[in-house]
C-alpha cells in the first residue's frame, strides 16, 4: 500500500516535470518546426547572410575572398550539406567572393542571380564554377515568390539593370508568419525608389542595410515604407570607405531603430518563430559612423526595447566571431596595409589607383599580399 502510493508520487512528479517542459517555457536555440533562423555573419567588410527553417537553407552573398574558408566552415557547423537556395545579389567582391568556395562545398539546388555581366575574373569564376556543377544561375523577376522552409522570400528588386553595380542587387523580402526580414544587398537609393514605386510591401520587422550603411542607401523614403523593428549593419571594423555612415546612422538613431552591427558584434543571429523574433544578443545601439574611432566598443546605451523581446545569451559555438576578430585585429598591427583590386597583379597604397574600381577594392596586410603572389604597384607604392 505505502509502496503503491510512493509510486502513485512518483508518477505524479514526472507528469510535473513533463508539463514544465511544454513549449513556451523552452527558449529555442536552433530552428525548429516554425522556426526561421536568421545569421548575419560577420565578414569583416561584406556580406553574407544564413538562412535555415524547416531543414532548409539559403544563402543570401558570401562575403569577400579573403573570408571564404569562414563562411564555409560556419555553414558546416551549422550542418548545412545542401543549399537549397544561393542568392548573389550582386557580383562585387564583398558579396560574391565566399560564394565560388560556397559552390565548391555544398550540394547547391538553385542559384539565383542579377542578370547583368560584370567584368571581373571573379565573375568568370563564378559562372564557370557553376556550369562545371550543372548549376544554370536563374534570374528572377520583381515579385517573384518561392516558398522557403517554413515561411516565403519574394523578390523586391532590381526592375532594371543599371549601370551601377549595386543597385542591381537582387533584393528579397523573407517572411515566416507574421515576421519579415528585408535584405538589399547593396541597393542605392535608385533601386529603393523603384522598389516603392511598385506600391509592394516593402513593411518589415528587419532590416538589413543596403550598402553596409553607406549614405548612397537607406533613404528616408524607404525608412519610411518599411518601418523596421531593428536594423543590421554588415561592416567591417575600421573600413576604409567609412561604412556605415553618420548620416545613415542618424536616421535610425531619429527614428530610434535599435541597431545591431557585425562590426561590433561579430554574427548577429535571430530566430524568428511566426510571432516573436528572438536575437543572440541585445542591439549594440552604437550610432556611430566608421569615420569615428571605434576604439572604445561603444555605447551600450540602454537596449531594452521591452514589447516581448527576447535577447538571450547564446553559446558562441556557432558564431565564427572569435576568428574574425582575431583576423581584425591581427590586421590592424601587422604593419603596412594594402589594397588589392578585384582584379589585376599589383597591390596599391591607395583603394582608387588607376582603373580599379574602389568599391571592390579590399584591404589586407603587405606581408599576407605578397604571400598570395601580388607585387607593389609602381604608380602608388
Ligand atoms: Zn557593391
Ligand atoms: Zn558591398
Amino acid at each position: 500500500m505505502k509502496k503503491q502510493r510512493k509510486i502513485y508520487t512518483f508518477l505524479l512528479s514526472l507528469l510535473l516535470a513533463f508539463s514544465l517542459l511544454l513549449p513556451g517555457s523552452i527558449v529555442p536555440v536552433e530552428a525548429a518546426g516554425g522556426d526561421m533562423a536568421v545569421h548575419f555573419i560577420d565578414v569583416g567588410q561584406g556580406l553574407a547572410i544564413l538562412v535555415q527553417s524547416g531543414g532548409e537553407n539559403l544563402l543570401y552573398d558570401g562575403g569577400n575572398r579573403s573570408h571564404a574558408d569562414e563562411v564555409v566552415q560556419y555553414l558546416k557547423n551549422q550542418e548545412v550539406e545542401t543549399i537549397d537556395y544561393m542568392i548573389s545579389s550582386h557580383y562585387d567582391e564583398d558579396h560574391l567572393g565566399g560564394l565560388v568556395k560556397c559552390l565548391d562545398n555544398f550540394e547547391v539546388d538553385h542559384v539565383l542571380g542579377s542578370d547583368y555581366v560584370h567584368t571581373s575574373d571573379l565573375f568568370n569564376t563564378f559562372m564557370n564554377t557553376a556550369t562545371a556543377n550543372a548549376i544554370t544561375v536563374e534570374y528572377p523577376a520583381v515579385g517573384d515568390t518561392y516558398e522557403f522552409g517554413t515561411g516565403s522570400f519574394t523578390v523586391m528588386a532590381p526592375s532594371g539593370i543599371s549601370k551601377n553595380s549595386n543597385d542591381n542587387s537582387v533584393v528579397i523580402r523573407l517572411v515566416n508568419g507574421d515576421n519579415s526580414f528585408m535584405f538589399m544587398g547593396d541597393a542605392e537609393e535608385t533601386s529603393e525608389q523603384d522598389m516603392i514605386s511598385t506600391g509592394m510591401n516593402l513593411d518589415c520587422d528587419v532590416l538589413c542595410l543596403g550598402h553596409h550603411g553607406s549614405a548612397s542607401s537607406t533613404s528616408w523614403d524607404l525608412l519610411e515604407a518599411s518601418t523596421p523593428s531593428w536594423a543590421v549593419v554588415s561592416c567591417g571594423k575600421g573600413n576604409s570607405y567609412g561604412h556605415p555612415t553618420a548620416e545613415t546612422m542618424g536616421k535610425l538613431s531619429d527614428m530610434d531603430i535599435p541597431v545591431f552591427r557585425t562590426d561590433d558584434q561579430g554574427t548577429v543571429i535571430a530566430v524568428s518563430d511566426g510571432s516573436t523574433i528572438s536575437w543572440n544578443q541585445e542591439p549594440c545601439n552604437d550610432y556611430s559612423s566608421g569615420d569615428e574611432s571605434t576604439g572604445s566598443s561603444s555605447g551600450s546605451s540602454d537596449a531594452s526595447t521591452g514589447s516581448g523581446v527576447r535577447y538571450s545569451g547564446w553559446s558562441d559555438s556557432s558564431q565564427i566571431s572569435d576568428n574574425s576578430t582575431e583576423t581584425a585585429d591581427t590586421t590592424d598591427t601587422q604593419g603596412a596595409m594594402v589594397w588589392i583590386s578585384a582584379t589585376g597583379s599589383k597591390y596599391h597604397s591607395i583603394p582608387n589607383c588607376g582603373n580599379m574600381n574602389p568599391d571592390n577594392a579590399r584591404q589586407e596586410s603587405e606581408s599576407q599580399a605578397l604571400s598570395e603572389g601580388y607585387e607593389a604597384c609602381k604608380k602608388c607604392w
